[in-house]
């Protein structure tokens, strides 16, 4: 008689949209979008790569820079080292090279796990590197976007990454570059106001929630939005974005674009 202890714990996930149980092989194989209703899972950093770009080709970049503390913020330093051990990344953003079916790119992914993808000095300054460093040698710039905001704890430096960024897309325009920017669930904040919205081709992937001031801002300042004008369809219906695309359409789409600019 099998018992309970011979089920394994992985082989079912629930889909925290419609709550129902999902096989995890069919999960992988479909991109983490439930089989169930089509919710697009929010995905980490690796998934997203994976799924992303050629196999093997990635060269992450700035993966060295050091924690910081710019405001000697309480708490904030070993909330840092927490998030480090918790998504076993540096930083809410990973940055590097990749091929995408072939082409060249410098390409970022933000970590919603790492204290909600927020935006401090760390991660702007990965991403104006990264920007910079496509400029020096001629490649598109491809971003995933996932962030809830600004860091709370680097306060003024961390509001500061919005013109540091918005500079650094300026000069790959001015270079000739392609920068394309991909918003996933959810884009909100100063991410939103800076490099999120600066692509020449803005992208999101379906179902994500996008805006400006996130929900807990909205319910702090009792302001009546309907919930629907912070998606990704009401974004796109009214033309702030480019495409609306399905996750398993994303990359063949981004590679087509490449192909294009190239
Ligand atoms: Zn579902």
């Amino acid at each position: 008689m099998s018992t309970s202890e011979d089920i394994p714990q992985d082989l079912w996930e629930e889909c925290s949209s419609c709550h129902q149980l999902v096989y995890a092989k069919e999960l992988a194989s479909g991109l983490w979008v439930c089989t169930k209703c089509g919710y697009h899972m929010r995905l980490s950093v690796w998934q997203r790569l994976d799924i992303t770009a050629d196999p093997g080709t990635f060269e992450e970049t700035d993966g060295d820079l050091p924690l910081v503390d710019p405001l000697d913020f309480p708490d904030y330093m070993p909330k840092l080292e927490q998030a480090r051990r918790k998504t076993n990344m540096d930083e809410a953003v990973l940055t590097g090279t990749a091929k995408i079916r072939g082409h060249r790119v410098g390409l970022g992914i933000m970590d919603l796990g790492f204290i909600g993808g927020s935006m401090g000095w760390v991660v702007g300054e990965k991403i104006a590197r990264l920007m910079e460093r496509c400029v020096a040698e001629r490649m598109p710039v491809v971003m995933f976007c996932a962030s809830g905001g600004a860091r709370m704890q680097e306060s003024l430096v961390s509001l500061m990454q919005m013109p540091k960024t918005s500079g650094a897309a300026g000069r790959v325009a001015r270079a000739g570059l392609p920068y394309i920017s991909v918003l996933t669930d959810p884009t909100y904040g100063g991410v939103t106001a800076s490099y999120a919205f600066l692509g020449d081709i803005i992208i999101a992937e379906r179902g994500a929630a996008i805006g400006f001031a996130g929900p807990r801002v909205i319910q702090i300042t009792k302001v009546d939005i309907r919930p629907e004008v912070q998606t990704a369809e009401f974004q796109y219906q009214h033309g702030m974005i480019d495409l609306l695309l399905a996750r398993g359409q994303l990359r063949e789409t981004l590679a087509d674009l490449l192909d294009w600019f190239a």
